[in-house]
């Protein structure tokens, strides 16, 4: 895979897939099975790719890439976001489908794992424009999904608007109505309430419960965010609710510091209303060099953004004592041994992001009853989900003497793997 954009210090480029075949590796080699079979669930099942010309607002065509991996059907039907940037790759989209399979088995929903992207700049594309190109890569790659075969739904830079276009085009195709075929969308085309937020707050329940296994105490303790799109903010926003202060956030354009706490609230309805739905100018807060941003003097560093941000390169600069993964992929697994050297507890995406997916079962489920739930009930059910998983996990570390990241992914693959082995090979 020599096709992935982010580079390291050295220019050497990442491929994020191959980030996650280590992972696997590492964790299946902790783990009895035969190696057949794992390379069975190692590899994406299915990978396509479509080239989609859309009509621009000039009247001209563009073409564009678009991306689906179906990582693994094993435990149930392929889930996972479907994402827009200048940086989307096969080579990222098979990582993030593969990371999909085992986040889904970490919390032990029926889903497999999938993922998809379209290589575009959505902020150089109009509103119609961007309609287009989803319906067009719905189109093109319907017979791919359904609510029992892949279940897309929103990731970076795509919204509820977004899946509203991706159900409706796909319902116009089966002729009837089906909201079950996406998650995220908005509450009334049959969302859940409850979904928008749950991401971040999955964060922060995970947060919450590594402060107490640590002994630390949530009002005492500082964070950075890295990232203040819908995960970075909502984590930021619900770690300021159980008493963590917020001391440092960045997004793409730059980054703000308030030794006091930044009000995350008053930064929300700031971003909502300035140029570029960034934070840069909050009156809240001074100005900070954006390149420091990991290696500030906190408690827990949310990285929120995207993969790859902590490396061999960097990883020793790291200062924080709680690492929790919003983004997927933010830490390499060339970073991993010397953040366990430096005693740094790192909950990892697939269990610390994993809010999103639980609350995007619920969604599912909700729409294939009619019948909805209310806030308190998704909140409950999500905060169940994420601290079983987070204990389950734990007690997998504790047991076999080893980091978080590799018992959370030593959990799902026995979990993928028991299930195939009832299921069987046809062959
Ligand atoms: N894109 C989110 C993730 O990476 C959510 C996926 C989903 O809800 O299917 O977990």
């Amino acid at each position: 895979m020599t096709e992935a954009k982010n580079l390291k210090s050295d220019e050497i480029p990442v491929s994020t897939f191959q980030n996650v075949m280590k992972q696997f590796d590492q964790a299946a080699a902790k783990l009895n099975i035969s190696g057949d079979l794992l390379e069975f669930i190692k590899y994406p099942r299915r990978a396509t790719i479509v080239k989609l010309p859309v009509r621009m607002d000039d009247g001209s065509f563009q073409m564009f890439t678009g991306y689906r991996v179906q990582h693994s059907i094993v435990r149930g039907p392929g889930k996972g976001g479907l994402r827009f940037h200048p940086d989307v790759t096969l080579d990222e989209v098979q990582a993030l489908a593969s990371w999909m399979t085992w986040k889904c088995a970490v919390v032990n929903i029926p889903f497999g794992g999938a993922k998809g992207g379209i290589a575009c700049d959505p902020s150089k594309l109009s509103v119609g424009e961007l309609e287009r190109l989803t319906r067009r890569y719905t189109a093109d790659l319907i017979d791919l999904f359904g609510p029992e075969k892949d279940i897309p739904a929103p990731d970076v830079n795509t919204s509820e608007q977004t899946m509203a276009w991706f159900m409706d085009t796909f319902s116009m195709h089966e002729r009837h109505t089906v909201t079950s075929v996406v998650t995220g969308k908005p509450v009334i085309l049959g969302g859940s309430l409850g979904r928008r937020e749950a991401t971040g707050m999955g964060v922060v329940i995970t947060v919450r419960e590594a402060l107490a296994h640590l002994g630390m105490c949530a009002s005492n303790a500082t964070a950075a965010v890295q990232g203040f799109g819908n995960v970075g903010s909502v984590t930021a926003q619900y770690l300021q609710k159980i008493g963590v202060k917020v001391t440092h956030i960045g997004d793409v354009f730059g980054a703000l510091y308030n030794p006091d706490g930044i009000d995350v609230e008053a930064l929300i309805k700031y971003v909502a209303t300035s140029k570029n739905r960034s934070i840069v100018g909050f009156p809240g807060a001074q100005p900070f060099d954006i390149k420091n941003l990991l290696y500030v003097d906190v408690d827990i560093l949310a990285p929120a953004a995207l993969e790859n941000q902590i490396t061999d390169a960097n990883a020793d600069k790291i200062r924080a004592k709680i690492i929790a993964e919003g983004a997927n992929g933010p830490v390499t697994p060339e970073a991993d041994p010397i953040l366990e050297k430096k005693n740094i507890f790192v909950i990892p995406d697939i269990l610390c992001n994993a809010g999103g997916v639980s609350v995007s079962y619920f969604e599912w489920v909700q729409d294939r009853m009619g019948f909805f739930w209310s806030e308190e009930e998704v909140h409950a059910r999500l905060e169940r989900i994420m601290t079983r998983a987070f204990n389950d996990v734990l007690q997998v570390a504790l047991e076999n003497k080893v980091h978080l990241r590799m018992a959370a992914f030593m959990l799902a693959i026995q979990r993928v793997v028991d299930v195939m082995m009832l299921r069987g090979i046809y062959a």
